[in-house]
């Protein structure tokens, strides 16, 4: 008999991320990696299945999870896609219009080539639906909340993972306030309480709460309409601005790598670099006071797991709380890097996104066997 496995898809347009794992409970891992785009994103994903398809053939395919950016305000569990559940993400579009489009691409391609394989649609947003009311509302008029323009928040899958591993990682104080800094390329905070989100610091959009890589976080509304009014800008190259052109990448106007930046000696790539940690810091108080206290901070993503120097910024910024940091366990990047004495906890958890999208798609899986 062939071996069952499950392929998931993290799709984005610079690049698609793809795993394999045994259609097993304990879903090892076979495959994994990375392929850019560089042209047309429908082309790299055939590629990419016809590559698969020979290195994996004596295995027979169960399965696909996909991440999926948005769910919007009616899927907030991993769902089997079909063709009006298709239709409805498709809907979601413009509310992450540089990830959901992709996402989407991978599961439409999937279909034509694999007319009857399950596919398995997990949300970034589904982990936040715990919020309270009052963390997902702007204040604006009632009838567009009504609508669904709302505080969504993203990176769902990622503080998922790290809630499930964060009682192996830092014992019972998993079940206590615990702040959760997802610094990647993409970058967000979570406040979870007992394991669940309460605030996180996105928005309806990948674009609100701290400073990314390219994208502006946070900004003062009224800055878009000067640029929309004043400077004649097209909303095409404001998205283009907010989206691509700031962040580290803006401010140091050398990379949004924050590894380059660390070793530029250009002020600039300091300045971006302080001002990622300022208001990293800004967005850690905001949501300790909404939990009302914080047991402990966990770190992760490409930023989090590997910078001990932006972890040992932002964590100074809350020494006044009475946190300290283990510069040699920080340095090594270690799982706890806080002292006992410090606090609140210190952690850094490597995440894990595509495990997270096997689990679910395995288990929805055996709902359909
Ligand atoms: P994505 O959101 O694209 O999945 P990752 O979580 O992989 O991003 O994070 C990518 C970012 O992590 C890079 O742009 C870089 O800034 C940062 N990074 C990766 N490795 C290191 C490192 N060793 N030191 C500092 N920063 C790092």
């Amino acid at each position: 008999m062939k071996n069952e496995i499950i392929l998931i898809i993290n799709s984005g347009s610079s690049s698609i991320k793809y795993s394999t794992y045994h259609c097993q409970s304990s879903l090892e891992v076979i495959h994994q990696g990375e392929i850019e785009v560089t042209g047309d994103p429908a082309l790299a994903l055939e590629k990419l299945l016809n590559n698969l398809e020979h290195s994996i053939e004596s295995f027979s395919l169960k399965a696909v999870g996909h991440r999926v950016v948005h769910g919007g305000r009616d899927f907030f569990t991993p769902v089997k896609v079909t063709e009006t559940v298709f239709k409805q993400l498709s809907k979601l579009i413009p509310l992450a219009p540089y990830h959901q489009k992709d996402n989407l691409l991978a599961i439409e391609i999937i279909a034509k080539r694999y007319p009857l394989m399950l596919q398995v649609a997990c949300f970034d947003t589904a982990f936040h639906h715990t919020q309270p009311r009052l963390a997902t509302l702007f204040a604006l008029p009632r009838k567009l909340t009504d609508e669904g323009i709302m505080r969504y928040g993203f990176h769902g899958l990622s503080y998922e993972y790290i809630a499930s591993v964060l009682p192996q990682h830092i014992g019972s104080v998993a079940d206590k306030k615990v702040i959760v800094a997802h610094l990647g390329g993409g970058a967000s905070m979570c406040a979870m309480s007992a394991g669940k989100s309460m605030a996180t610091s996105m928005g309806l959009t990948a674009l609100d709460g701290l400073i990314m890589g390219k994208r502006c976080g946070s900004i003062d509304p009224g800055v878009l309409l000067y640029l929309l009014e004043e400077k004649k800008k097209t909303v095409t190259e404001v998205s283009d601005i907010l989206y691509k052109q700031s962040g580290l990448l803006g401010v140091s106007n050398i990379s949004d790598d924050v590894r380059v930046l660390q070793t530029s000696t250009d002020p600039h790539a300091k300045e971006a670099l302080d001002l990622f940690c300022y208001r990293a810091a800004q967005e850690l108080g905001a949501l300790a006071f909404v939990l009302k206290g914080c047991d402990a901070i966990i770190f992760t993503a490409g930023i989090g797991e590997n910078s001990a120097w932006i972890r040992e910024k932002i964590c100074n910024y809350a020494a006044w709380l009475g946190l300290s940091l283990d510069s040699d366990a920080n340095k090594n990047n270690a799982g706890i890097i806080s002292p006992p004495e410090s606090k609140i906890l210190v952690g850094v958890i490597p995440t894990n996104e595509a495990l997270m999208i096997a689990r679910h798609t395995y288990n929805l899986q055996m709902i359909e066997k």
